[in-house]
């Protein structure tokens, strides 16, 4: 009988070593980057309550109402759900653990989110976001600084053509009057809605203008605006920001449909885009959430966070011809003897230990085949040890970079020396 192969979930992929190692190699950037602007790591659960996500990414959104991977814990009846962003845990912990109550705080983390999205190109089930968050700064300075942040981050990672639009979203009050404006006008052309549209007329009409079907477009664009109805303070934080952004040089578009498609946004919002991924071209998202502390059972906490989509932002950098370095080690250990393998061993601790990387060859055979391996491996030298390197106390050092090799490069060195000669060469090539 023969087993059915079970496969990973759809829309939830691999990441296989030789792209791992490219995420790696991301990730160090990301880390430097932050550590740059004095943010901080936090690490959250992947799995919350579900009321956390409801009340803060709000009943009416596409996550909530399709998105979540939510369930009952069968032992205790708990409903939890896979985390679809990372805000609201990141708030839940800022509050449990008093991080906000006498000090601002710069936080970031990375990590799986789980969106049930239907899977394409730039779009998974489970997807990876770098999210930023800063709690209790109130002015348009921080908004400014999270903005230019990313504009260092495409510089770094050696990207161009990224995009940025930002937008207001004015302060609840403000939107509540243009909400009921917006109703007014789409139930005045309630003909040209289409269904999602009719759907959200009376919930969520702010979400119509985002919307992605070009038979809304002309409505859209004689909706009524919510600048007109912003008042003088959130007009002032709007202008803090663009004045920022217009002395670091950092071109924008303001972008009036920008709205974001989770309810805890208030004035910035801000996205950054590429034309080179298809339509899944918003690599980074993000925004003011003043009201998301409260909301959430904490002290009224001013707030302003952004997530980037790491999937997507890896296929730009491939895209831009990015590869990483090959994470070969530095020396292959072949061996062959009783008394020849038993040296090995303490050979390839001792050369660890000077901060030498070793792959040290297991599963016997003859030399031939080992040294194929130890060709394969990328190494850059092998270590040979057989009974006459044993009886003498010594190993045999081969090069095995092209050029090495040609030079059919070997010496014996004696088990203490080796290390030190590995070193030696090391620093040759790095002058
Ligand atoms: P979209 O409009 O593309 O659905 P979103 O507004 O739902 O994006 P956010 O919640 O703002 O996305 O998440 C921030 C970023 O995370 C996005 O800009 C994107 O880069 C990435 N992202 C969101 N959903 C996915 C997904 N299902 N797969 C891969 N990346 C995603
Ligand atoms: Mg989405």
């Amino acid at each position: 009988m023969s087993a059915v192969k079970i496969q990973s979930v759809r829309g939830m992929n691999d990441i296989l070593p030789d792209e791992a190692e490219f995420w790696e190699m991301f990730e160090d950037t990301i880390r430097s980057w932050l550590k740059s602007y004095g943010y901080r790591p936090i690490r959250l659960p992947v799995v919350e309550p579900t009321p956390l996500f409801k009340r803060a990414i709000g009943e009416v959104t596409d996550i909530v109402e399709k998105e979540m991977y939510s369930f009952v814990d069968t032992l205790n009846g708990e409903p939890l759900t896979l985390r679809p962003e990372g805000t609201a845990g990141c708030v839940r912990a800022a509050i449990q653990h008093n991080l906000v109550a006498q000090q601002t705080q710069r936080l970031y983390y990375l990590g799986q989110m789980f969106r049930h999205e239907r899977p394409q190109k730039g779009r998974y089930r489970q997807f990876h976001q770098v999210g930023v968050e800063s709690l209790g700064f109130t002015g348009p300075d921080i908004d400014a600084e999270q903005i230019l942040m990313g504009a260092r981050l495409w510089n770094d990672l050696g990207l161009d053509g990224i995009a940025l639009q930002i937008n207001t979203l004015g302060e609840p009050a403000e939107r509540a009057r243009h909400r009921a404006e917006l109703i007014r006008y789409f139930e005045h052309n309630g003909d040209r809605l289409d269904d999602d549209g009719r759907r959200r007329l009376h919930t969520n009409p702010l979400r119509i203008l985002d919307s992605k079907n070009p038979a809304l477009e002309d409505l859209i664009l004689g909706a009524p605006k919510l600048i007109d109805h912003l008042g003088a303070e959130s007009l002032a934080h709007f202008e803090g920001v663009q004045q920022v952004l217009r002395d670091a040089g950092q071109p924008f578009t303001i972008n009036p449909r920008l709205v974001r498609g989770l309810d805890y946004y208030n004035l910035t919002v801000f996205e950054w885009v590429t034309d080179r991924l298809g339509a899944q071209g918003t690599v980074c998202a993000g925004g003011r959430y003043d009201g998301l502390v409260q909301q959430l059972g904490g002290k009224p906490t001013p707030a302003c966070g952004f997530a980037m989509g790491v999937e997507r932002l890896i296929a730009l950098i491939r895209e831009a011809g990015g590869e990483a370095k090959a994470a070969a080690v530095d020396v292959y250990l072949v061996h062959q003897g009783t008394a020849a393998s038993r040296l090995a061993v303490r050979v390839a601790e001792a050369l660890r230990d000077q901060g030498i990387d070793v792959l040290f060859h297991c599963g016997g055979g003859g030399f031939k085949a080992q040294m194929k391996k130890a060709d394969a491996s990328g190494a850059s030298f092998a270590v040979i040890i057989g009974d006459d390197e044993a009886d003498a106390g010594e190993v045999t050092l081969k090069l095995l970079r092209a050029t090495d090799k040609q030079a059919n490069e070997q010496q014996r060195v004696s088990v203490d020396g080796v290390a030190d000669a590995i070193m030696s060469h090391i620093l040759d090539w790095e002058e």
